[in-house]
């Protein structure tokens, strides 16, 4: 792989002695120098200390991803292949539970690897790709994938853009097996049908793992629940196997209806019990006011950024509003699960976006859980912007 030599300003010589991980073009000294995605950069300081080893592919977040802090690794199969270990080893317990056989395995930069996540699911393997950076080690990291793991197959998603949208090159399989369509997955010993070759997502967020099994426990039971952003009623499904007594998903998009069908036939639940309604969210909030409607639990986990024929959706500035009308027709005693995935506010913005929704109606409420990401998801305390995940259970109070 080709190096090159490069000084870090001096303000930024500490963060990076420290372990953060994200390489900015503001950080380097004549950044010019650094021309091709995949480029390996040595760090140094003003006095020539070596500080780290990155390299180079541009994404939202920044420039490039710190490797090591080995000035004498070399960026080949043997560096992929311990990364890689180390992350499986972590996630050692997930391996051993029978009850879920899908997660994430290596999750970027909080695994050491920047630009990368790799997802397990039921013996296949899928690399979602971050930058072209990353992707000009592909040959590399599947070798070193191959000798780390026995895997069924290995399929890939590129998402090379700025905004890391999902770039369709009808090559999202690489190698081994196809896995079947669906591919049945296993999460808290609940069914998943997962798709690893039909578009950008592949059928279910992993991250909110945590979020749905403590819906199922300790939320469902007798419930009516309404669930918002609803993809493929991944929300729905655990509540209805927790109990709910009946369930309502929403998404604006076609395929979610015959999406969450199947995820309910899979679990052997009764569909024809479950309301699974094509409409824009926002829309449906003024026909269920128009019509009294109140819920006993609202879930809300709107994607960060929407645009549809009506309106554009940001979770930064429009969080309020959605919050103010889930309250409107949530019973009192009711339970909204507030939850964003976007990484440019933190948790406790989102706190005062839910104190500023309930104080202009003029409704009290009671905090009772929060999730952030889960163990598989790991996060370096270098970089806890890495934790993009927020998600707030709320009472509705009498
Ligand atoms: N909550 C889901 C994931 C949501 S992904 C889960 O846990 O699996 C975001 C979803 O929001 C997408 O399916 C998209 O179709 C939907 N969406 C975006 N804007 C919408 C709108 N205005 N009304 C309804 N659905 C919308």
């Amino acid at each position: 792989m080709y190096e090159i030599d490069v000084v870090v300003k001096p303000e930024f010589v500490k963060a990076y002695k420290e372990g953060y991980p994200l390489i900015s073009k503001e950080s380097i000294v004549s950044w010019e120098k650094v021309s091709d995605e995949g480029t390996v950069m040595n760090l140094f300081d003003d006095k020539k200390k070596f500080i780290c080893k990155a390299y180079h592919g541009m994404q939202n977040k920044g420039y490039g991803w710190v490797l090591s802090s080995n000035k004498d690794e070399n960026i080949n199969v043997t560096y992929f292949s311990k990364k890689i270990k180390s992350a499986l080893e972590y996630r050692a317990d997930f391996f051993a539970d029978e009850s879920t056989t899908a997660f994430r395995v290596l999750n970027g930069e909080g695994d050491g690897l920047g630009g990368l996540t790799i997802d397990y699911f039921d013996g296949f393997y899928l690399l979602t790709w971050y930058s072209l950076g990353i992707y000009e080690f592909k040959s590399e990291i599947l070798k070193a994938l191959k000798v780390t793991t026995e895997y069924k197959g290995i399929y890939q998603k590129k998402r090379f853009d700025s905004k890391g949208k999902y770039l369709d090159d009808k090559d999202d399989f690489i190698m081994g097996e196809k896995a079947p369509a669906p591919l049945i997955v296993k999460e808290s010993g609940e069914n998943f049908a997962i798709y690893l070759d039909d578009g950008a997502m592949v059928g279910v967020f992993l991250d909110q793992r945590d979020v749905r099994r403590t819906i199922r426990d300790r939320y469902a039971k007798g419930k009516s629940v309404l669930n918002t952003f609803s993809y493929t009623g991944a929300f729905s499904v655990f509540a209805a196997l927790g109990g709910a007594s009946k369930t309502t998903s929403v998404d604006l998009a076609k395929r979610s209806l015959p999406k969450t069908t199947e995820q309910f036939e899979i679990n052997k639940i009764d569909v024809s019990k479950q309301n699974i309604i094509v409409e824009d969210v926002f829309n449906y909030f003024k026909y269920a006011v128009k019509k009294n409607l109140l819920f006993d639990m609202v879930v809300l986990d709107p994607p960060s950024f929407a645009r549809s024929k009506k309106r554009t959706f940001s979770a930064s500035k429009d969080y309020v509003n959605l919050l103010k009308e889930a309250i409107q027709i949530t019973k009192k005693g009711g339970v909204i699960v507030a939850s964003t995935n976007s990484a440019n506010f933190s948790m406790m913005t989102f706190s005062d976006f839910i104190a500023k929704a309930f104080k202009q109606l003029n409704v009290k409420y009671k905090v009772k859980e929060r999730f952030s990401l889960p163990k598989d998801f790991r996060v370096l305390d270098e970089f806890k912007e890495g934790n993009y995940l927020k998600v707030v259970f709320i009472e509705k109070l009498k």
